[in-house]
C-alpha cells in the first residue's frame, strides 16, 4: 500500500540546503505573478544551478529560499513544481528526520488522486510518472 504524506506547512523544506530548479515556463509564470519582466526576475531572484546548466531560486543569507516570508511561501500560487512534488514524489535523507508531513497508508487509486491534488499534476501524469519509476 502506498504512503501519502500530508504536508503540515512547517516550511522546514524551504530552509534546508539545496536548490530549487526552475523551468522556462516557471520563470515566466513567477515573473508574471510578481509583475516583473523575465529578465528582471532572473536578475533579482535566480542564480545558476550547481552544475551551471540552468537557473535556481536564490537563497537568503541564512540559506532559506528567497521566497520564504515568515512561515509562508510568497509565491504559493505559482511555486515551482519541484516544491509541489515534495514530499510525495521525491524525498531525501533530511526529509526523514525533519519533514513533519503525516504519513497515511492509502489505496493505489486514492494515492494517485491525492498526489495529483497536492502537486497540481493531472491524475494521468501522476500515473505515468509512477509507472516510469517501476
Ligand atoms: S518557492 Fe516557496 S515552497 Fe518553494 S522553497 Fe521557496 S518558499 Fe518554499
Ligand atoms: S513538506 Fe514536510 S518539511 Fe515541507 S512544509 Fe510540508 S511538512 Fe514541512
Amino acid at each position: 500500500m502506498p504512503i501519502f504524506y500530508e504536508c503540515q506547512r512547517c516550511t522546514a523544506c524551504c530552509r534546508w540546503p539545496g536548490q530549487v530548479r526552475l523551468t522556462d515556463a516557471e520563470i515566466a509564470r513567477i515573473a508574471g505573478c510578481l509583475e516583473l519582466s523575465e529578465h528582471e526576475f532572473i536578475q533579482r531572484h535566480t542564480r545558476l544551478t550547481q552544475d551551471r546548466r540552468g537557473l535556481a531560486l536564490q537563497e537568503q543569507s541564512n540559506g532559506a529560499c528567497i521566497f520564504l516570508a515568515g512561515n509562508d511561501c510568497a509565491i504559493q500560487s505559482v511555486k515551482p513544481q519541484q516544491c509541489r512534488d515534495f514530499p510525495n514524489l521525491w524525498r531525501h535523507p533530511e526529509a526523514e528526520t525533519q519533514c513533519r508531513a503525516i504519513p497515511h497508508l492509502v489505496g493505489d487509486e486514492e494515492y494517485v488522486k491525492q498526489v495529483a491534488q497536492v502537486t497540481g499534476r493531472t491524475v494521468e501524469s501522476v500515473r505515468e510518472l509512477l509507472r516510469s519509476r517501476q
